[in-house]
């Protein structure tokens, strides 16, 4: 019972959909993709996982993630030393699809929020895991919507700033060696904050 309104790509191959809702500017059409689906079953490059600052495994896409990849993850997370807030590491993805997962820690919205700091730790979260993406000579990765859970960060203001980091990203010429750059959403409230919002950063033509 998922109404996919903004299916840009089919999630198979992630080829693009023959029908979509949504017309994404032509400089980066081929580029961006909005699904809602669960990030495990995603067959790319990379996906990017919600960690916390152990990598050790938690709840929500962490969880499933860690199920999905079997206990090899966990023993690679180990060896990592953990992640400071606003960075990521990449792992291999074992068991998953995906071949590299890349732990993202994302900002808890309420404490980082008192200290002004919210915008720039998320915006460092994906900087950091593109560039990874790009420096392990990876095509395509894809995002869950990192602290919109437990870490309780309001979908619209997640979403605009994951967006227009990828933009920036994209602009300096730094992701030029990436295919596709996937928002793979869960729910429905952050799957209608990204409807809402791409255009802004990627207008129609
Ligand atoms: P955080 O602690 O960073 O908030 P969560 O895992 O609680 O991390 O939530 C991050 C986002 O991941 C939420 O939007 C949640 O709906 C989403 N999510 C949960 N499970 C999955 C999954 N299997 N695939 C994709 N996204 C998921």
């Amino acid at each position: 019972d998922i109404p996919c309104v903004s299916l840009l790509y089919k999630l198979d191959r992630l080829k693009p959909a023959e029908s979509s809702t949504y017309t994404p500017s032509s400089t980066y059409n081929d580029k961006i993709a909005l699904l809602r689906n669960d990030i495990t079953k995603l067959e790319v490059d990379s996906i990017v996982n919600a960690a916390n600052n152990s990598l050790l495994g938690g709840g929500g896409v962490d969880g499933a993630i860690h199920r999905a990849a079997g206990p090899e993850l966990y023993d690679e997370c180990e060896l990592l030393d953990g992640c400071v807030t606003g960075s990521a590491k990449i792992t291999k993805g074992y068991r998953l699809p995906a071949k590299h997962v890349i732990h993202a820690v994302g900002p808890v919205y309420q404490s980082t929020k008192r200290q002004g700091k919210h915008t720039s730790l998320l915006q460092g979260c994906y900087r950091t895991s593109l560039e990874l993406a790009v420096d392990n000579k990876l095509k395509s990765i894809a995002f869950s919507a990192l602290s919109t859970g437990v870490y309780g960060y309001p979908s619209d203001e997640a979403a605009e700033t994951a967006i227009g980091e990828v933009r920036k990203f994209l602009d300096s010429g730094k992701g030029d060696s990436l295919e596709r750059i996937v928002f793979c959403n869960f729910t429905e409230k952050d799957e209608k904050a990204y409807f809402d919002m791409i255009p802004k950063f990627f207008p129609p033509d």
